[in-house]
């Protein structure tokens, strides 16, 4: 056997031994109040329950003073974009829906139910995420395909009045955007007149390319590539999404566009950037070969290419990892401890800066040790912060619950911010 297929089967073994290690899975439910006495079970259930009841009937805002509901988030998927795995349905999704639900425990206290629902329809997907709702503080949703995600989103969006948001296409974007901003300094460009090739145009690719242009970029500098190629003037029977994102020229194809781009973001699939093509990109590149698991180009592939290039992946084994966990743990943490009735447009700017921000910060020790680094400083290898470090939980959240309030979407305003802050570290 070689030794990569060894390993292989190394990790498949071991992440099978871990998920069903008794007990199975990986989350529980713990109670959160005494029940050690009959009294104690008295005020818990029958008969002292109904006045918390009684209570929130006269004033739903009250589920948030006698419920869990505050800090609990209901990860929602229907199974039909999983990892990169495609299609393999509701009952399959569950080890990444509880997966999800470990990391917003572990990195933000977020309790986690995971709920996958075996309705392909989109329809009947909304009425059943509505039906449940009043259960939870913020839903989460997950690993759906794209265009009916787009649909879904909007729709629950518009008609729930708490934080949501489809991961796969905005944690992308809050991420990347922040590496986008701060591989722009390094290579001493402006986002304004930065030229970007988007390769992908499926439900990750929309939501980075619409954040982008929020933070600058001129629609007229960025061209986006499908599976088709080039989406320009010529092409017939586009999507909604992909027909935004219409360019006015006649290539019709990646090694036209990106010859002389200074950014390439792919989000698309595996090996799909040559060597040839990256050459003819302009000074200091920007690739972000994001496809899970393997790249639009290999990262040892592109430096040996060009030592110039600036380089993220989605992968934790080489520099710049674009990880949605530097995101939804602590999004959803600041929307939640203000009440937030949605995840708008400022708090994910205020996620992005926040981000970009800490990343040039030095490093603390505790996180140089977690990766077993004797240093990290704010460059080519390093512009996007690493998962384990522990200034994102207070950066993140908290800029994010200031940008909730500051743009009128707040329930509950934070006064002392300090005191804010050690609750956060708690
Ligand atoms: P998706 O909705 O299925 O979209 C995939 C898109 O890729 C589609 O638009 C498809 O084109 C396009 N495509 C396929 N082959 C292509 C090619 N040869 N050239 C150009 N475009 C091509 O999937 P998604 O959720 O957006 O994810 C896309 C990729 O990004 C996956 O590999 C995923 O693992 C990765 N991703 C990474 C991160 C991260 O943080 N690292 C986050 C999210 C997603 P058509 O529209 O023509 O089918
Ligand atoms: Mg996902």
């Amino acid at each position: 056997m070689e030794d990569k297929e060894k390993k292989n089967v190394q990790l498949r073994n071991a992440a099978l031994d871990y998920h069903s290690d008794y007990p199975a899975g990986k989350i529980e439910v713990v109670p959160s109040k005494p029940h050690g006495t009959q009294r104690d079970l008295s005020l818990a259930y029958s008969p002292g329950v109904a006045e918390p009841c009684m209570e929130i009937y006269k004033d739903a805002g009250k589920a948030y003073d006698y419920t869990s509901k505050g800090n609990l988030v209901a990860v929602i998927s229907n199974g039909t974009a999983v990892l990169g795995l495609g299609d393999i349905g509701a009952d399959a999704s569950k080890p990444v829906m509880e997966g999800k639900g470990l990391l917003f425990k572990i990195f933000a206290d977020i309790n986690v139910f995971d709920i996958e629902i075996n309705e392909k329809d989109p329809d009947k997907f909304i009425d059943v995420v509505k039906s449940i709702a009043p259960t939870f503080g913020g839903i989460n949703l997950e690993d759906i395909k794209a265009p009916e995600a787009f649909y879904i989103e909007k729709r629950l969006k518009e008609e729930l009045p708490i934080p949501l948001m489809h991961d796969d296409q905005h944690g992308t974007a809050i991420i990347s955007a922040a590496a986008l901003l701060n591989a722009l300094e390094i290579a001493g460009k402006k986002i304004e007149e930065a030229k970007v090739v988007v390769n992908g145009a499926g439900a990750a690719a929309v939501s980075c390319s619409k954040l982008y242009l929020s933070l600058g970029l001129k629609k007229e500098n960025l061209i986006m590539c499908d599976s088709k190629g080039v989406i320009n003037t010529k092409r017939t029977g586009l999507t909604e999404e992909k027909v935004f994102f219409i360019s006015n020229t006649e290539a019709d194809t990646l090694e036209e566009v990106i010859s002389d781009a200074d950014v390439f973001v792919g989000l698309s699939k595996a090996n799909v950037l040559t060597p040839d093509m990256l050459k003819s990109m302009s000074k200091n590149p920007i690739v972000f070969a994001l496809a899970n698991p393997n790249p639009e180009i290999d990262y040892n592939l592109a430096i040996k290419t060009r030592k110039d290039v600036i380089m993220a992946t989605g992968r934790s084994d080489f520099p710049n990892q674009v990880n949605n966990v530097l995101g939804f743990p602590y999004i959803f943490r600041g929307a939640l401890d203000v009440r937030a009735t949605g995840i708008n447009e400022e708090m994910k700017l205020a996620a992005v800066h926040a981000l970009a921000d800490l990343s040039k910060e030095p490093v603390p020790e505790m996180v140089l040790m977690a990766y077993n680094l004797k240093s990290l400083n704010f460059g080519k290898d390093y512009f996007i912060p690493k998962p384990f470090d522990n200034r994102l939980i207070t950066r993140v959240s908290m800029a994010v619950a200031k940008a909730a309030m500051d743009s009128g979407v707040a329930r509950k305003h934070i006064e002392d911010w300090e005191e804010y802050e050690l609750l956060l570290l708690n």
